[in-house]
């Protein structure tokens, strides 16, 4: 389908009658009024055009959608939150299953977890869970979904300490491409459970997200703003290496902030912004944030306590919606010293206010599980880096992409190794792929082909049934 193209129709109205009969939810054709607000995606450097979008109220619209997309032969796009970088959730000529009518969460406080519905966002979560006291690790910014975040590992300030959003993942209801439901747990289906613990969306549509649950309430939190250096960066990674792990914290070579704590004349001028999350006893909190005190003059400083919730919606309002992104990503044993230069001499020409090279630690209690353990590898790295490009002129695009390829190289060059963290990846293909999930891509295969051996859920960085693994020949 190209872009303004007429969608062909590729089922008959009298099948679409029916299935509209069949469901709770809503079915949106490209003749309906709310087509192209339905078929659109968060990234909006995708424009694609799906014959369907079937928008589901519960999980039988879920196993509806499945079955009528496999009997009419249309590739299924799978839509959480509709964050993804590659647009996967949507597609073109095939049907759009949209779960962002499916936003139910349950919090058992006794039992310290929380049920999560397939379409719900991390706003969804914080706001209940915190109502009781209790959170889990979920992303930096309210809206995204936490399907797709949780799939493919999940990363967020409670990480260092609790783990990513997948470790955190006890169980799953899921749809499978035959339709069937299935309860992933650690005894029934654990095979299932380890591959959706960062193997993405490969495997089926989690109608049902089952999280753990820990103590966090109010938080001391905010950003801290600094002159760009490379020297920041790396007393930065030393100071993360220092600090207990109830200190969440990510930094970006980004702009300063154009807000009241920050002085005028920095406005929109290249910076170091460092965001700190401290969960643990408040009487230590002066204590551990003075130690960024010896990261050198900070030009402005906001932070203070905050409810939880609070502290992920910090960049909510710098990435609405609408807006065009290219982003690639690294993962790092260590901090990149040597590439810290010439990143800082990259990022004197940020894209937008939205755009910067972030450092996420990924160190802690991400380090306490193995790297067999789920599906996400990546256990002796200390931080994902992810370069994100974000700006909202189509005219923009080259600039921005171009200034994205010119950091990812900064840092490929000198880190051959090249792993790579999927829910950071505009690109995809088996290159990503196997950089994502190196020593565990065979064992991720052989549970592609038990669930979903005829690749039904392709749109996503695709676990290839048809792989060959261990030297077989296919
Ligand atoms: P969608 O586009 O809805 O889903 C992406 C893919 O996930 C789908 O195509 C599908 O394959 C799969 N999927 C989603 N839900 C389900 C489900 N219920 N069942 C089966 N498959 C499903 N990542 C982090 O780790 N930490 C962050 O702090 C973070 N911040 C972000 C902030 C922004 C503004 C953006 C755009 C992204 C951010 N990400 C972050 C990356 C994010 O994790 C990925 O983009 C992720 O894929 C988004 O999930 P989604 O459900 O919103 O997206």
């Amino acid at each position: 389908m190209t872009e303004g193209g007429s969608v062909t129709m590729i089922v008959r109205a009298a099948a679409i009658d029916e299935l509209r009969r069949q469901i709770r939810g809503e079915i949106i054709r490209p003749a309906d009024a709310g087509y192209h607000e339905a078929r659109s995606v968060y990234n909006t450097i995708h424009n694609r055009w799906p014959a369907l979008v079937l928008r589901a109220a519960d999980e039988n619209d879920v196993v509806t959608g499945v079955q009528f997309a496999r009997s009419h032969g249309l590739i299924i796009a799978v839509r959480g939150g509709n964050h993804s970088m590659p647009g996967f959730g949507s597609c073109d000529d095939g049907l759009v299953l949209d779960l962002g009518g499916i936003r139910r969460v349950d919090v058992d406080p006794h039992r310290r977890i929380v049920s999560v519905a397939g379409g719900c966002t991390w706003a969804d979560v914080n706001d209940a869970t915190h109502r009781h006291g209790l959170a889990t690790t979920g992303g930096l910014i309210s809206t995204t979904g936490v399907g797709g975040l949780t799939l493919g590992g999940g990363i967020g300030y409670l990480a260092r300490l609790h783990g990513l959003a997948c470790d955190n993942l006890i169980a799953a209801d899921v749809v499978t491409a035959d339709g069937d439901r299935l309860r992933a747990t650690t005894e029934e289906h654990a095979d299932l459970l380890w591959a959706l613990r960062g193997g993405g969306g490969n495997f089926g549509v989690v109608t049902s997200f089952e999280f753990r649950l820990h103590d966090v309430g109010e938080v001391i939190a905010g950003p801290i703003v600094f002159p760009l250096s490379a020297d920041v960066v790396r007393a930065w990674g030393e100071l993360v290496r220092r600090a207990p792990t109830q200190l969440g914290t990510i930094l970006g070579l980004t702009l300063a902030p154009t807000a009241p704590f920050v002085p005028d004349a920095w406005h929109g001028k290249p910076a170091v912004v460092v965001i700190v999350c401290w969960t643990g006893p408040r009487d230590q909190a002066d204590t551990v944030l003075r130690e960024f005190d010896d990261l050198g003059p900070a030009i402005g400083q906001s932070v203070g306590p905050m409810p939880y919730p609070v502290v992920n919606t910090l960049f909510d309002s710098l990435l609405p919606r609408g807006m065009r992104h290219y982003w690639r990503s690294h993962i790092v044993p260590e901090m990149p010293g040597d590439a810290l230069e010439a990143l800082v001499s990259e990022c004197q020409a940020v894209p937008s206010a939205a755009s910067g090279v972030f450092f996420y630690p990924i160190d802690g209690a991400c380090h306490h599980v193995s790297v067999h353990d789920s599906a996400f590898p990546h256990r002796e790295a200390r931080f994902a880096i992810g370069v994100h490009g974000d700006w909202w002129s189509r005219d923009d695009d080259t600039r921005g992409m171009d200034w994205v390829r010119a950091c990812d190289a900064a840092l490929h060059s000198r880190h051959s190794s090249g792993s790579r963290y999927v829910n950071f990846a505009s690109d995809d293909g088996r290159s990503i792929v196997e950089s994502a999930y190196g020593p565990n891509h065979d064992r991720l295969v052989a549970v592609k082909r038990r669930y979903d051996p005829h690749n039904v859920f392709c749109l996503n960085h695709n676990i290839d049934p048809d792989a060959s693994v261990g030297g077989e020949d296919r």
